[in-house]
């Protein structure tokens, strides 16, 4: 299947970037959510202003669509700077960054998003610049080389990464300030979509709000989405009538959401595992080869929901459904759920 089709697909598509610029939060305030982490970033910038110097570097760590890169920016915002964008995987040599690093004004923020795929010559050459803002680089070749050394104006980087584990100790210890983003709650999602639905010009109840955050897999990114679905579906069906929690039901009927925010890619993955795997444990290298995925979609945007919610377990012997999950698969409505309510 292509994840990119999928309405609940974590990463951003080309349609989220469309709206990325009306959605995303401008300021700290208009950040939902995260209530920890915010106040604990409001305390590094405050303290940062006061000392009149950029605040440290920030890793900031959890799955896709949580709000990495909107805090990135808030962060920017709030210390009146500019931010440059670039992720791991589009650095392929250390030469890359020479650009990026020597254009930084004092105090602006660069953020490498995925930097768990920086390549290693790229992130040893990334320390230096860290720890005394300094790179060192070498010109021309053979019997003329010569290492050149060059002073950063002070900055901060912020990296974002969906694994923070596999991150190398070495750039780890090179971070100041480390958050991490949880799954939101359905309640704070409703929060998030009632202002988006502001955004859009679209009147929701709270009902409604609240069906489409219960479909959301924690993430506002999907919540998101998930609304423009809606808003599409009732401009089309019953172009005269405020969204109910009855629209939210029969948008997310045709769409093959269930209750739990479930689709036919976790749906394949499940009934896989119970039918083919009698429920498992089995390898995740197993599951993506059956499936015909990446190991990396599996692990990053299809399983980290699952287990979450309770219906899929992480042991050493590879992944294994639980009760819940085959009892969701049987019955998908709420009451079967029961057990899980306020797990998320
Ligand atoms: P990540 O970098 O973690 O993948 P983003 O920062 O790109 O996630 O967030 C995806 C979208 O979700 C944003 O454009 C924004 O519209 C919305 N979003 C994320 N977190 C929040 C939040 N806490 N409050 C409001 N909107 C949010």
């Amino acid at each position: 299947m292509d994840e990119k089709k999928r309405i609940v697909f974590n990463q951003e598509t080309d349609e989220d970037q469309v709206y990325s610029l009306s959605l995303r939060p401008a300021n700290i305030q208009e950040f939902i959510g995260q209530d920890e982490l915010v106040d604990n970033l409001r305390v590094s910038i405050e303290a940062a202003k006061l000392r009149k110097e950029p605040v440290e570097h920030m890793l900031f760590s959890g799955p896709p669509g949580l709000g990495k890169t909107s805090l990135a920016n808030i962060v920017a915002h709030e210390m009146g700077a500019r931010i440059a964008i670039t992720s791991g995987p589009s650095i392929t040599r250390a030469g890359d960054l020479i650009g990026i690093l020597t254009n930084l004004e004092l105090g602006d923020v660069l953020f490498i998003d995925e930097i768990h795929r920086l390549s290693k010559p790229v992130e040893e050459f990334l320390y230096p610049a860290m720890e005394n803002f300094k790179i060192d680089f070498i010109v021309d070749k053979g019997p003329y080389a010569k290492t050149i050394n060059f002073n950063l104006k002070p900055f901060t980087l912020i990296g974002a990464t969906t694994r923070s584990g596999l991150l190398a100790a070495p750039l780890r210890d090179r971070f100041g300030i480390f958050h991490h983003l949880e799954f939101y709650s359905p309640e704070v999602l409703s929060r998030i979509i009632l202002r988006s639905s502001q955004k859009l010009n679209v009147t929701l109840s709270q009902e409604a709000a609240f069906a489409i955050a219960s479909r959301a897999r924690g993430t506002p990114r999907i919540a998101n989405r998930l609304l423009r679905r809606v808003r599409d579906f009732s401009q089309v069906k019953m172009p005269d009538g405020d969204i109910d929690q009855d629209v939210v039901n029969q948008a997310m009927r045709s769409l093959g959401i269930d209750e739990k925010g479930l689709d036919d890619c976790d749906r394949r993955l499940i009934k896989l595992i119970h039918e083919h795997y009698k429920g498992g444990p089995v390898g995740v290298e197993a599951l993506a080869a059956t499936l015909n995925e990446e190991v990396d979609t599996i692990v990053d945007v299809v399983e980290p929901y699952l287990l979450k919610i309770g219906f899929l377990k992480r042991t050493q012997r590879g992944r294994e459904l639980t009760p819940l999950s085959v009892r969701h698969m049987k019955d998908p409505s709420p009451k079967n759920n029961k057990v899980q309510e306020g797990l998320i």
